[in-house]
């Protein structure tokens, strides 16, 4: 870089040939299944503004993280895929976003070690993310992956310095624990004078936890969710079956109606309203109508976006080669942290 020269966003790091100067955003899901209306309206939809307003944008296809849950992982490959889909047809730029699975980046792990040494036994039994995950979770036995949880989850959002994470309000505990796991390696350990890493925060969305069908948080993995991909009848039915409860007249009050009150959230996000205004409309019309309502919303907004999806589906190469550049381009930003952690800790030899 020519010093003096203020950097534009388009100015290339050297050694890692990413942006220079663009703020850089990480976020990610794990492929268990779909991606859902609440990843749209959690986290999904905050990616691709912030994209459009010239951030970098880093998305983690976080496939170890599938075993904390569960003793396997079934249908991995496929499931990663469908991710990339899912990310491209809502909008996520696969020439520009850095689209990779955990697994394709050894350096991950590494930074695992030194994260673990940061935080004590007792702070990783007490997230109460970990807890709820471990109710609902498929494994026998809690293992030391669902415990470390939230240590991955921290390498993964660190190793790209990653300024933003987009995500729903279950991740919140998760991100207190990187941050709280930067600012101690940095108290801990200098590289030539100064911190590694930056204290990433949370980005919360206007819906940071949409309910699903059974009036629990919508999840991949609890048969409770509307799929971006679902067609326009599959979506009604299972918004047919979603609980609601047995006052007449629809009124917009999250804390006692929580059922309500989601699904007005949901039609009214789909269709740029006020939940209010959304209720008083159906006023008491009932479930029944408040379902039809908030189905054709729905369907109507993703539309496009659901023609994108079958539009990108055909094309299984394209979505390997994204994933393979996003690889690519992990490894190489993964590389430079690695060695700065590793200055910091005197262990360049
Ligand atoms: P699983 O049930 O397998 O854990 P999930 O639906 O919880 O799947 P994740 O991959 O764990 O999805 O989460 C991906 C991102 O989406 C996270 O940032 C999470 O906070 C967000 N998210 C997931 N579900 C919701 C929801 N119902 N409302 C808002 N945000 C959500
Ligand atoms: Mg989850």
């Amino acid at each position: 870089r020519v010093p003096g020269r203020t950097a534009t966003p388009t100015e290339l790091d050297e050694e890692t040939s990413m942006p220079a100067h663009a703020p850089r955003v990480l976020t990610g899901d794990r492929p268990t299944g779909a991606l859902h209306l609440g990843h749209y309206f959690g986290s999904l939809q905050n990616r691709v503004r912030l994209q459009a307003e010239g951030a970098e944008l880093f998305v983690v296809v976080a496939d170890y993280q599938v075993l904390t849950d569960r003793d396997v992982a079934h249908r991995l490959a496929e499931r990663v895929e469908e991710l990339v889909l899912d990310y491209l047809a809502v909008g996520i730029d696969g020439e520009r976003a850095v689209i990779f699975t955990h697994s394709a980046v050894p350096a991950l792990n590494q930074l695992l070690l030194p994260f673990l040494s940061l935080v004590s036994a007792a702070e990783l039994r007490r997230n109460p993310t970990v807890k709820d995950e471990i109710s609902h979770s498929r494994q026998s036995a809690v293992s030391g992956l669902m415990l470390t949880y939230p240590v991955h989850q921290a390498a993964d959002i660190l190793f790209c310095k990653a300024r933003l994470v987009p995500v729903g309000q279950d991740q919140l505990p998760h991100l207190e624990a990187t941050r709280t796991i930067a600012r101690r390696f940095n108290a801990r350990y200098l590289s030539g004078g100064s911190p590694v890493f930056p204290e990433p925060e949370a980005l919360l969305s206007a819906m940071p936890l949409l309910l699903g069908t059974d009036g629990t948080k919508m999840s991949k993995s609890r048969g409770n969710a509307i799929a971006l991909g679902a067609t326009e009848d599959e979506t009604a039915a299972l918004l047919k079956g979603a609980r609601t409860d047995t006052e007449r007249r629809i009124t917009f009050d999250p804390q006692h109606r929580p059922e309500v009150s989601s699904l007005l959230q949901l039609a009214a996000l789909c269709q740029g309203r006020d939940p209010h205004a959304v209720a008083e409309e159906i006023g008491d019309a009932g479930a029944s109508r408040l379902k039809a309502v908030v189905t054709e919303a729905v369907n109507e907004y993703f539309r496009p976006i659901r023609r994108r999806r079958a539009e990108l589906a055909g094309d299984r190469a394209h979505l390997r080669a994204v994933l393979a550049a996003g690889n690519a381009r992990a490894n190489a930003v993964a590389d430079v942290t690695l060695v700065q952690v590793a200055e910091a800790m005197g262990m360049r030899y």
